[in-house]
């Protein structure tokens, strides 16, 4: 949640505020309540920001304007006080010097707050945040200089944050801390950044420093200082890292928005994955080792990893493993018990989830051995997980997970593959795997009509069931969520043979029930699929062409039959007739896709 990004440029820039808004563009996905800079120019510190998107604020309030040599930006995901212009950050302190943008919370702000305010300091706002420039101020009229004073600040921080903050006497200078949320170095030619995601330090340079919790510093140009908080100063030189993304893969390229661009883009980003997985064979292979190896495997993950949790813990029962799916903000609770014979598997895309990584270090804290599946390597899980698997999906950009997902259920089913003690087992499914790439083009075109067909009927309704079984309950859940996410359709998603225990009584005509018909216990389905119909609901299968019989046929308003394909290569791919469906809904209801309301991407709170 909450993108921050700080430049420091070695030459004046009459274009700060430009490259500054450009930064978070690409940051936008984190947050869009509200949006603001603040850049130090000849020795007097400006700032600009107002509630709205981006591109509109930056209109509004002028960034084109704003020139000089360091600047930071912020676009919010509030937590402290409504998303109004005067809670959006930066926020400043009362003589106008300190400027500090924030991720995540504050705990003790109210304290600090007080505190600061019997001192004389006015507050501007309702957020946590803007305690820090007033603590920074405070300190500093004792005579401490400013990364004193910002040192000692976070000192008295409580909570898990990322900061970083600009001072007017200091023209190329950027102060950072990190407390649990990420922050990024990115070291370029003439130029430093610091940045929540590497998406905004990219475009500038590809060498990064990830900054460890509890670290502190400050960067100009061609110099950075880091150190631990209450320890000594950081050698660097081993921590440089080779970013491998291209700065294209941002793009949306032909279409309209990010979840369509996504979702298309799965054939090509299954591929990576695959073959990601295949050429870290030995990691692979670790992980595989780990988990064969335990008494109990737990999957953990939260929204839709949590579905790819539960869709990989079902695949490893089915392989004949003790293996359970928890969502990872109880993981507090799911944990007690778990100790050194167990593994622990935690699903991220971010790799900085705050429940997942809460979960990760509990984990290792008893002594289970933790596989990490992200889709960032220099991210906190995979550097706190002892073995991590990188999924390689290419960036996500939609606030709606998509590519991501089928990419997490991939691994998850070639996990298990590896892991299979049945050699002939695992040589079918890999083999049936290397085709997942074509399947996934044929799902896509099978689906497309249907989609924008359905989109046209969900785009009117208020509420939809999302029904399966064993293995269809996970894709269904997972479906219901993207309607949910994109289109504000309230969709539930329910195991099929539960439906009549309650659930059947809200039917009426009309009402849209999907099916989801894969794998494991499909018979059982049809009689659901007749129960409902009989209720005069709209029913809509979703299953394998060649699990078409007359009674799904006959009870079905709407088919969507998929390549006949095996169990494993389903499970990754049927959730895309859901996807295509909650985009084309989103579109039809006029509403951005990209961009849900109350969401934001990585979810850095708790
Ligand atoms: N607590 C800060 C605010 O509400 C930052 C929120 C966040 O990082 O999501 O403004």
């Amino acid at each position: 949640m909450c993108g921050i990004v700080a430049i420091a440029v070695s030459e004046r820039r009459e274009d700060l505020g430009v490259i500054l808004t450009e930064a978070l563009k690409r940051l936008e996905y984190r947050g869009y309540d509200s949006v603001g800079v603040a850049v130090v120019d000849s020795g007097v510190l400006r700032v600009a920001k107002n509630v709205g998107a981006v591109d509109a604020v930056a209109k509004l309030e002028g960034f084109a304007r704003l020139s000089g040599s360091v600047g930071i930006g912020h676009t919010r995901w509030a937590t402290h006080g409504a998303p109004t212009r005067e809670n959006a950050h930066p926020h400043v302190d009362c003589g106008m010097r300190v400027a500090v943008a924030h991720n995540g919370i504050i705990e003790n702000y109210s304290e600090l707050k007080e505190m600061l305010r019997s001192r004389g300091h006015v507050f501007a706002s309702e957020t946590d945040t803007e305690v820090v420039p007033h603590l920074v101020e405070e300190l500093k009229s004792s005579g401490a200089d400013t990364y004193s004073a910002f040192k000692r600040a976070i000192s008295m921080l409580r909570g898990a944050f990322a900061i970083v903050a600009v001072d007017a006497g200091h023209p190329r200078r950027i102060f950072f801390a990190r407390k649990v949320s990420p922050l990024i170095v990115g070291l370029g030619d003439g130029v430093v950044l610091v940045s929540s995601d590497i998406v905004s330090i990219l475009p500038f340079t590809n060498r990064a420093v990830v900054l460890n919790d509890d670290e502190v510093g400050y960067a100009e140009p061609g110099l950075v200082f880091v150190e631990a908080l209450g320890g000594g100063p950081a050698d660097l030189s081993s921590r440089v890292v080779q970013v491998e993304y291209a700065a294209e893969d941002f793009g949306k390229g032909p279409y309209e928005h990010y979840m369509l661009k996504e979702i298309y883009e799965q054939p090509h980003s299954l591929a990576q994955t695959l073959s990601g997985l295949v050429s870290a064979k030995e990691e692979v292979e670790r992980a595989a080792r780990v988990l064969g190896e335990s008494d109990n495997v737990y999957v953990v993950g939260a929204g839709s990893s949590y579905h790819a949790s539960l869709v990989g813990a079902l695949y490893f029962r089915y392989l004949g493993l003790r293996a359970y799916a928890f969502v990872a903000s109880e993981a507090s609770v799911y944990l007690r018990g778990v100790g050194e014979g167990d593994a622990v598997v935690a699903v991220s895309q971010s790799g900085e989830t705050i429940d997942t990584l809460l979960a990760v270090r509990e984990s290792v804290r008893r002594g289970a051995r933790v596989v990490a599946l992200v889709n960032n390597p220099l991210s906190t899980i995979a550097r706190e997980a002892g073995t991590y698997v990188y999924l390689r999906s290419g960036p996500e950009i939609s606030v709606a997970a998509t590519k991501t997902f089928t990419s997490q259920v991939a691994a998850l089913v070639y996990l298990g593959t590896v892991l299979a003690k049945d050699g002939s087992h695992t040589s079918r499914v890999l083999e049936a795997l290397r085709r997942l790439p074509e399947v996934t083009a044929s799902v896509i075109e099978s689906s497309e009509g249907a989609a924008r067909s359905l989109a046209r009927r969900m785009s009117s309704a208020q509420s939809a069931y999302y029904l399966g079984r064993a293995f269809g309950y996970p894709i269904s859940a997972e479906g219901a969520l993207k309607i949910k996410e994109v289109a504000y359709v309230h969709a539930e998603a329910y195991p099929a043979g539960e439906s009549k225990h309650g659930p059947i009584s809200l039917v009426v005509r009309e009402f849209p029930v999907f099916f989801t018909v894969v794998g494991e216990l499909d018979e059982l389905v049809e009689g659901n699929v007749e129960e409902m119909k009989a209720r005069g609901a709209y029913v809509v299968t979703v299953l394998p062409r060649d699990r078409v019989t007359p009674v799904l046929e006959r009870n079905s308003d709407a088919m969507i039959s998929l390549p006949r394909v095996s169990l494993e290569v389903s499970l990754v791919t049927y959730v895309i007739p859901y996807q295509l469906l909650a985009y084309y809904t989103a579109v039809e209801r006029g509403l951005n896709p990209d961009r849900p309301r109350n969401l934001a991407k990585t979810v850095t709170v708790f």
